[in-house]
């Protein structure tokens, strides 16, 4: 247990015994797995070959979150919002495609991202550097198959002692019920976990609602939004003795080191 002073307080943390991870874009690669999938499909399709592929990455990305939705709403399967993704595409870029190709497109879609699919550099490593100091939870928004079939591929397997995936706990972050999950199936209070993710508002947001210590996976070097001090945060997974050491708390924070030297100033 460690005593810090913290804007002014004295805050009692306990060393973790427990580590959440975010699957998508934390530990497995998504945002690669996908940008090559979609380059394999722009490449392959000539509808879509004079479309500049980051316009047609941009306009894919904003059919994907509308579609989205639909999915987690239950109003489409991932396969229909898939097919109606392309659907939209191949409309948009002036072809008068059928059926036939929309799926063709779909399937093709699909084939490449399975194919594309690998881990952040270091996430294999940094789980095994976990592993004898804490136990591990993944904590994620997908389908529960989905999930499985990523971690299976990436080697995580052995490293995990609870997977929360929000379609088999029927609760998606930022609730807190599906942190509240994890850490019930490891009998742990909030208190001994952290919990490291990329997104501000599933992630960190949803962790501190759960009351636990958030360490944001801030690869691309965004903002923090304002209001919210103290948030730990790592740029990449390796080395994996830098992001146990942020784990573990064995270096202060330099807001926080900064909050100590006015404390004793
Ligand atoms: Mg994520």
């Amino acid at each position: 247990m460690m005593r810090r002073f913290y804007n002014g307080h004295v805050r009692t943390r306990h060393t973790p015994t427990v580590v959440l991870l975010d699957l998508d874009d934390t530990l497995f690669d998504h945002e690669q797995s996908a940008r090559e999938a979609l380059r394999h499909v722009h490449d392959a399709n000539a509808a879509f070959t004079a479309w500049p592929f980051d316009a047609f990455e941009a306009t894919h990305a904003k059919v994907l979150e509308e579609l989205h939705l639909d999915v987690l709403a239950g109003r489409r399967t991932v396969d229909q919002a898939r097919e109606e993704r392309f659907r939209r595409l191949l409309a948009e870029a002036g072809a008068s495609a059928g059926e036939g190709v929309v799926q063709r497109t779909a399937v093709s879609y699909r084939q490449a991202y399975q194919a594309a699919r690998r881990p952040v550099s270091g996430a294999v490593e940094l789980l095994a550097a976990i592993k004898p100091r804490a136990r591990i939870g993944i904590v994620s928004n997908n389908i529960l198959e989905e999930q499985q079939g990523k971690i299976a591929l990436c080697g995580f397997e052995s490293y995990i002692d609870v997977l929360a995936v929000s379609e088999a706990v029927g609760a998606a972050k930022p609730d807190p019920a599906i942190f509240e999950y994890a850490l019930r199936e490891l009998s742990v209070p909030a208190s001994e976990a952290v919990m490291i993710g990329d997104s501000w508002i599933a992630d960190i947001a949803g962790a501190l609602a759960a009351g636990i210590r958030p360490i944001w996976f801030n690869r691309s070097n965004r903002p923090a939004p304002a209001g919210t001090p103290g948030v730990s945060q790592i740029a990449s997974l390796t080395p994996a003795a830098a992001v146990l050491d942020v784990i573990f708390d064995t270096n202060t924070p330099s807001d926080i080191e900064a909050d100590v030297r006015c404390a004793s100033a």
